[in-house]
């Protein structure tokens, strides 16, 4: 009989939290989901619940974890919505902060591979256009979105220096924005705000007028980079960028959606918020070179199974 392989996911009851559990329940892993419900939810998890590998405990990332061994340790835990990660800037700090140290002590003190949920903040708002990942960012220390960006790149810093001296094996990953079934309506990011609205009749706030670029990922292409990169050979330590190379303007994304759901809803500008980055899009050529890893479901398709899942949710 092949031993139970066993998994730790911290910010399991989020968005990509819940994808990274069903996958892990799915491959026949034990999965122990550790978060403190801050952004996540019950129900993301509820159809996990009576499954007897899948384990629930509301905790902080802060505080102690789980004294045992654990294969896998997928760090995720962190609210990553400006609106919620700056409603407790110091909170969010500390989050990256002594999560990722308590993470790492638990990989030094019983073994396991860990997993770092990083970001495409980490390049700030960039000069550099694509990113990729030897750029080391325009990141400002003192501004708003400081606490979830400078969070982060620590956060990275304790991997790699865990990693160096005390050779715990490292998987970070740089996710560019994702959207998808299970991201909660009222979360924030711009893809729920314009689908939630359009659903609704509401007007669509086009931050700055919208002429700023994201370059959005559909969710189950995200996961399988995931996983592509958690189960790579043991000298791949990333940083990998994980997203969609496909760049559209907030604008271009507000008509869109508009379109695909039929809506009359307004488009209004609202100021655009401090330190908001103006571009930003993934060079994925690592991930497709080390992992073979490259998106495969375009914008259009993707918003068309989130506009199903937030019209049953909103
Ligand atoms: P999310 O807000 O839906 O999920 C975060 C989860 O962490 C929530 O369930 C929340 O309750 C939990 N959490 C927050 N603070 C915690 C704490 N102190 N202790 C325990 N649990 C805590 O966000 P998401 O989109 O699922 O993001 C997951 C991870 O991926 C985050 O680390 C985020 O920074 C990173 N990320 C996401 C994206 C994206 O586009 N979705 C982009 C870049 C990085
Ligand atoms: N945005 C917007 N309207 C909204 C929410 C966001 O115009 O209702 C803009 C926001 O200013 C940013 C972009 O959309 O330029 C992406 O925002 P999100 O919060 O999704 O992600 P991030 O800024 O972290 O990339």
């Amino acid at each position: 009989m092949t031993e139970l392989r066993s998994a730790l996911v911290t910010g399991g009851a989020g968005f990509l939290g819940t994808h990274v559990c069903g996958r892990l329940l799915a491959e026949g892993f034990e999965v122990v989901c550790l978060d403190n419900l801050l952004t996540g939810r019950r129900k993301n998890f509820r159809p996990y619940i009576e499954n007897p590998r899948f384990t629930f405990i509301e905790g902080d990332v802060r505080d102690a974890l789980p004294d045992r061994a654990f294969d896998e340790i997928w760090n995720l835990a962190c609210p990553a919505s400006p609106p919620h990660y700056q409603a407790d800037p110091i909170g969010t700090m500390m989050i990256n902060i002594l999560g990722m140290k308590n993470v790492l002590d638990l990989a030094v003190k019983h073994g396991g591979r860990v997993f770092q949920a990083s970001t495409s903040e980490i390049y700030g708002d960039p000069e550099v256009h694509p990113q990729s990942e030897s750029y080391r960012g325009a990141v400002s220390t003192t501004g708003p979105r400081a606490c979830y960006d400078e969070g982060k790149r620590a956060a990275e810093t304790l991997c790699f220096d865990y990693h160096r001296n005390h050779g715990v094996e490292i998987k970070v990953v740089r996710i560019f924005n994702t959207y998808g079934p299970h991201m909660d309506p009222k979360d924030g990011r711009v893809v729920s705000n314009f689908i939630v609205s359009a659903l609704k009749g509401e007007s669509l706030q086009l931050y700055g007028g919208g002429t700023q670029t994201r370059s959005f990922c559909y969710v189950d292409d995200l996961i399988n980079g995931f996983f592509s990169l958690m189960r790579s050979d043991a000298s791949i330590t990333g940083p990998v960028n994980i997203g969609n190379p496909g760049e559209f303007t907030i604008k271009e994304l507000a008509e869109l959606v508009l379109e695909m759901t039929d809506s009359k809803s307004p488009l209004i500008d609202k100021p655009l918020p401090k330190d908001d980055p103006l571009q930003r899009r993934p060079n994925i050529s690592l991930a497709k070179e080390v992992l073979n890893w490259e998106p495969k479901v375009p914008l259009r398709e993707g918003l068309k199974k989130a506009i199903a899942y937030f019209a049953t949710e909103a």
